[in-house]
């Protein structure tokens, strides 16, 4: 830690971006913390982040709805376990509304730049509005730049297309042949929610998934009187599920675990006991290791994709044409629609932004090879600057909403050491960040995510891009800053 002057409290000017679920987040506990001078960017319309920008039919979230909120915000009208994408983006404009963020959002304002001059943060936005920030919070969530399958002649495809977090609702899929590309938790849950409105369904698949199988209940009007009387019971069921999901999060970090044979075994009988044709069963076989690429939560996908107008097809993509797709079999699949649920590119965090810290050393300078952060949280020379849901985190592992809450809580510290004057400027020490990556490296090696297969978990080197050891240490880890670990000026 280098030797700093104190220099008195001050009032911080801090800019959020982002108004998404940890934007939303940052401005009501900055405001609890007594911050008032909070401006949040947020380049669309609405607040929601993913939620606003995916509207695909099916959507949801695979992590229990009593679980994905917020732990200040508990709602008891959830409609199910897994409740649709559509109530958990009212959920989050609600928690907005109600908390007053709303005026604090600017919105329709993409930062496009931010630099660090002067110990204080710069930004530009999209509109030609410059403003100065002591503080700024990244808030831009991490699976948002969707990624465009590399495919001959797709711009001569006649019909309608568009990636799944594009949905366009003015296309008709009732009574339409659809195309689906790929078959992760987004195609998955298309498939689910569509195959019975189209005439014809056509998954292409590249690579088979293990498939949870999960129950979806819809809480009773009775469950939901019982948490709305008494939201003890309702904190007790957050807790609970907490609890179990703390068993997948120390399942999938340790390749080798009794709790990684259960997930294996479940999804290895959910295929024997619920593909029937023997044939199809072996082409949606995956060839490695169930969670080994982020595990798919589905109750209904083997049933969807066994209706008499669904089919699926192994072989690989050759081209498009006007009328359809061809694969490398020769046939033509002939659609209407054609649907990439082909993913994002997950390591743009807040790029296109363009960042620029101490004495013009850029974002792209620093994430040259990869993005890396001290504890996904912090960059060496970029002062003041912090990450929620930043690159390595537990992004895979828990709810992000815990995630995303006690990152805050952690950043929070930092921020008050800027505000009571312990100093005016701070960043993690370059050897802390390198020596966690080491550290994060080694322990991935026993993960669950590199026991042989291909996903967007793992970087360039192929090492996963998550938080390799358990829920519990991430906890720890976050509850209070070690100084050592970063560098403080002023
Ligand atoms: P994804 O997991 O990255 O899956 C993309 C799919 O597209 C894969 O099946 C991939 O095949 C295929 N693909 C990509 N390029 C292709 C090409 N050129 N030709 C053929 N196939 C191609 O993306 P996603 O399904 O949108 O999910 C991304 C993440 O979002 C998830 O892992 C999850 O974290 C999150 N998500 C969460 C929920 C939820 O319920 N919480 C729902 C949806 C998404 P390969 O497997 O062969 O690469």
């Amino acid at each position: 830690m280098a030797a700093v002057t104190a220099t008195g409290p001050r009032e911080l000017r801090i800019a959020v971006i982002g108004a998404g679920m940890s934007g939303i987040l940052s401005v009501i506990e900055l405001r609890k913390a007594g911050h008032s001078d909070v401006t949040v960017f947020e380049k669309a319309d609405r607040v929601g982040g993913t939620w606003r920008e995916n509207t695909y039919p099916g959507l949801s979230c695979d992590v229990p709805s009593h679980l994905y909120q917020y732990s200040f915000a508990l709602d008891a009208e959830w409609s199910r376990r897994f409740s649709p994408g559509p109530e958990i983006f009212d959920y989050f404009e609600r928690v907005a509304r109600d908390h007053d963020v709303m005026r604090s959002i600017r919105f329709g304002e993409e930062v496009t730049r931010a630099e660090f001059a002067g110990g204080r943060w710069h930004l530009e936005t999209s509109t030609g509005h410059r403003d100065t920030f002591d503080v700024v919070i990244a808030a831009t969530g991490v699976l948002h730049r969707p990624r465009y399958p590399v495919i001959a002649g797709l711009d001569d495809f006649a019909g309608a297309m568009f990636h799944s977090a594009r949905w366009d609702h003015d296309v008709t899929i009732d009574g339409a042949r659809v195309g689906i590309v790929g078959t992760g938790s987004t195609a998955v849950q298309i498939v689910s929610a569509i195959v019975d409105r189209v005439d014809h369904l056509t998954l292409f698949q590249r690579t088979a998934q293990w498939i949870m199988p999960q129950p979806n209940p819809a809480y009773t009007d009775e469950e939901k009187a019982a948490y709305r009387s008494d939201p003890g019971r309702m904190a007790e069921l957050h807790r609970s599920l907490a609890d179990a999901f703390g068993l997948f999060a120390n399942a999938i970090v340790d390749a080798s675990s009794p709790g990684i044979k259960m997930i294996e075994d479940a999804c290895l009988a959910n295929l024997e006991d619920n593909v029937h044709d023997p044939e199809l069963r072996e082409r949606l076989r995956p060839t490695y290791r169930a969670a080994c690429k982020r595990l798919i939560i589905s109750g209904d996908f083997y049933g969807a994709i066994q209706r008499p107008n669904a089919e699926l097809v192994t072989s690989a993509i050759e081209l498009a044409e006007p009328s359809g797709v061809r694969t490398a079999d020769g046939v033509l699949h002939e659609l209407d629609v054609l649907v990439l649920a082909t993913g994002f590119e997950a390591d743009a965090f807040m790029r296109p932004m363009r960042l620029v810290g101490r004495d013009g050393w850029t974002l792209d300078d620093e994430w040259a090879q990869r993005p890396n952060a001290y504890l996904s949280i912090s960059i060496p020379d970029f002062p003041n600057f912090f990450m929620l849901n930043g690159p390595n985190g537990p992004v895979g592992n828990f709810s992000l909403i815990e995630v995303a809450e006690l990152q805050f809580a952690y950043v929070l510290q930092l921020v008050e050491m800027l505000r009571d004057g312990t100093c005016r400027e701070i960043s993690a020490t370059r050897a802390a960040m390198d020596a966690h990556e080491a550290a994060r490296t080694e322990a991935a090696k026993t993960t669950i995510w590199v026991t042989g297969c291909n996903s967007w978990y793992l970087d360039d080197r192929g090492v996963p891009a998550a938080w390799p050891w358990t829920f519990a240490r991430f906890r720890e880890v976050m509850s209070a800053p070690v100084l050592d670990a970063y560098e403080l000026v002023g």
